[in-house]
């Protein structure tokens, strides 16, 4: 058995709640236990003590990255210009750029050639955070991100596409379902796939074991990945041509269904001003989103890091505001969103988002308390993975 080691803080949030806890047991990569009692550690026991002003929380996870963009003005053009090795090495300063911000668990929806995954795969994995990969997302032919080498049509070709990613090792299945603004000539409020692709898609996915995640823009294609029976809806944002535009009662049916709402969320501060398509939409966005988180959807964020250069990929920790500002959560909400919520919806109910026993311990310090001040997730005094010290 290897040595303890005790995290002491003035605060410990568990995924659910703050508890009256002053420490975290940590032993072999796991959470041991809550050390209620703030007793003496036992003798072997490493102490690693914040002070009374830190709060231990379970890592966030973001639901929505893409380790393959660099947060350049140009992402598209960035990405034609790097090589398989240049890439891999982006990948991997991505990611660990996410880790040191306390973000433990990232899921990257969406990258070229499967890099993410074999990043993951190389040894000494441990310094880099949790990663779930989609691979390339699957688009229609010079659809939206084309350029990640992910198009297919046709329920054969689809099913196809599915099985390629679950014989990769991916752990979810991306469909761009509508266009997108990142690529030229695509239209973010036109659907690119009818009713029958996506739920063939989604039979496929869910019949090889993987959950399926939609980006979804305009309304007709919210619409159809809920009918399919998508695990999740990215972006949620009901583009029309020149607006944004919800019909209420499918916000109500999205509440009621219990799908997931991975919502785009967070920028650094004194970041440039949003894409020009967006900017002008953003405070209906949020309306909507507001309206389907008070109805009961299960709502996490998924920030899109790497897209834009306001969404570097250490951002999630100021999505956590912006679902308090924008959304309407309280403070308690919107950590429980960014970690055990998001574990459950991504499909990592009990190993990450907890601090509870036999959770993984992956673990984020901060100086504040954030239920007092949402802002105090972005004051890092330490990161630990897998019970490592990594920042
Ligand atoms: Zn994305």
């Amino acid at each position: 058995m290897s040595r303890l080691l005790v995290l002491r803080a003035g605060q410990v949030f568990d995924g659910e709640r703050v508890r009256g806890a002053k420490g975290v047991v940590l032993q072999d990569g796991k959470i041991r236990g809550l050390d209620t009692g703030g007793a003496q550690a036992p003798v072997e026991a490493e102490v690693a003590d914040f002070g009374p002003e830190a709060c231990v929380l379970p890592g966030l996870i973001d639901a929505h990255v893409h380790l393959a963009f660099d947060a350049s003005a140009d992402v598209v053009e960035s990405l034609a210009n790097y090589d398989d090795s240049t890439m891999s090495q982006h990948l991997q300063a991505a990611s660990v750029q996410a880790l040191h911000a306390g973000v433990t668990t990232v899921r990257d929806l969406g990258d070229r050639r499967y890099l993410t995954l074999k990043l993951r795969q190389r040894p000494g994995s441990a310094a880099l955070p949790h990663i779930l990969a989609a691979g390339p997302p699957i688009t229609t032919h010079g659809g939206h991100c084309y350029f990640l080498g992910g198009e297919a049509e046709g329920q054969t070709a689809l099913r196809a596409a599915v099985r390629e990613r679950a014989e990769r090792g991916c752990d979810v299945v991306k469909v761009m379902v509508s266009g997108g603004n990142l690529t030229a000539g695509s239209q973010p409020h036109q659907s690119q796939y009818d009713l029958a692709a996506l739920r063939a898609v989604v039979e496929e996915a869910h019949r090889v074991g993987l959950p399926a995640a939609a980006h979804v823009h305009g309304a007709q294609a919210v619409a159809d990945a809920v009918e399919a029976g998508f695990d999740t809806l990215e972006h949620v944002t009901f583009f029309t041509a020149d607006g944004v535009s919800a019909d209420p009662a499918l916000l109500d049916r999205i509440a009621a269904n219990g799908v997931v709402v991975s919502v785009t969320v967070g920028t650094i501060p004194g970041a440039p001003a949003p894409h020009p398509a967006i900017a002008p939409r953003m405070a209906a966005i949020a309306a909507n989103h507001s309206r389907m988180f008070r109805a009961g959807a299960t709502m996490i964020p998924g920030t899109d890091a790497g897209v834009t250069p306001g969404k570097p990929h250490d951002v999630l920790p100021y999505a956590l505001q912006a679902l308090v500002d924008r959304i309407g959560m309280t403070p308690l909400q919107a950590l429980r969103s960014a970690t055990s919520i998001a574990a459950n919806a991504i499909g990592l109910a009990g190993a990450k988002g907890r601090i509870t026993p036999g959770a993984d311990a992956d673990l984020l310090v901060i100086r504040g308390n954030p239920l007092a001040d949402i802002a105090s997730v972005t004051d890092v005094a330490a990161v630990y993975r897998a019970g490592a010290r990594v920042r």
